[in-house]
């Protein structure tokens, strides 16, 4: 039998808006006491069309989950149902909040490792923040390297937290900025599987993708995911599979 639908979700107030740019949003709205998630999950957040029928978009979560708000990082598309009804809200307005979370996109998949590398394009970005701020993720590996490719250096959400953790933890946190489409003295400006290819990120990072001791994840444009799902694949990563750690996860968006 099917819940009732108000059971489903719950009615919450947008706290705070921030603008990296025209098209990319960090959002926060109210994190209903009753309401549990790890990092890396999403949540499905919707907008009434009218008074019969909602749109829905899952988004991944920002936030750490000990944090009252929920946050999120997302990318208005011109025309799209939600993100146009989305464009003329602000603070103090209502948003439905499914109350499940979802998704595998989980740290505890992966099998502990010495290096994890958290390769993220545009929004992808999002749920490597969530594992960043609740902090459990550096229990199980010695050190994490996020490497966050976006076109123009607007783009690079969360760069000055992520230079902020970078100084608070010395070696174990080192955040690699890339700037695809805009010339940026001193920031690499090459996508990410090329940069590997060309074992630059590997020289910026002293590190390796050797799978005995590094752990990769992936979160971003499906192009983006595939190409490094090969490119793991050929270098011996393993996937992560239902009861069986990986070296490798991945995460597509859209
Ligand atoms: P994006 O086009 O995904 O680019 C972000 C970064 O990823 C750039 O550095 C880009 O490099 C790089 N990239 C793109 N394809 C790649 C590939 N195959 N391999 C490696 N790197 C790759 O930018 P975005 O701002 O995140 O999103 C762009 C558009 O995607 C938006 O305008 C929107 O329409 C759509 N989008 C949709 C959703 C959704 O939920 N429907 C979510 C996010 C984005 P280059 O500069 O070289 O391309």
């Amino acid at each position: 039998m099917n819940e009732p639908a108000t059971n489903r979700w719950t009615t919450e107030t947008i706290t705070s808006i921030h603008r990296w740019t025209d098209a990319l949003w960090s959002l926060r709205i109210i994190r209903p006491a009753a309401f549990r998630f790890q990092p890396g999950h999403y949540v499905r957040l919707g907008l009434p069309v009218d008074a019969q029928e909602s749109v829905w978009r899952p988004y991944s979560l920002v936030s750490a989950p000990n944090d009252n708000a929920l946050e999120i990082l997302l990318v208005l598309i011109p025309g799209g149902a939600f993100t146009s009804q989305l464009m003329g809200m602000q603070a103090g307005d209502a948003v439905l909040l499914d109350r499940s979370c979802f998704g595998f996109f989980l740290a505890d998949q992966l099998t502990p490792g010495r290096t994890l590398w958290m390769l993220a394009t545009g929004t992808g970005l999002g749920p490597y923040m969530s594992m960043l701020r609740d902090g459990a993720i550096l229990n199980a590996h010695e050190r994490v390297i996020v490497v966050h490719s976006v076109r123009v250096a607007d783009e690079l959400a969360y760069a000055d937290e992520l230079s902020a953790l970078q100084r608070a933890h010395g070696e174990r946190i080192q955040y690699i900025p890339v700037v695809t489409r805009e010339p940026i003295p001193g920031t690499m400006n090459t996508r990410i599987p090329q940069l590997i290819q060309d074992n630059r990120l590997q020289s910026e990072a002293e590190a390796t993708f050797d799978p005995t001791t590094v752990r990769v994840m992936v979160c971003g444009n499906p192009d983006f995911t595939a190409e490094m799902r090969r490119l793991l694949v050929d270098r011996k990563f393993l996937p992560c599979r239902r009861n069986a750690p990986g070296s490798m996860l991945f995460e597509k968006y859209w």
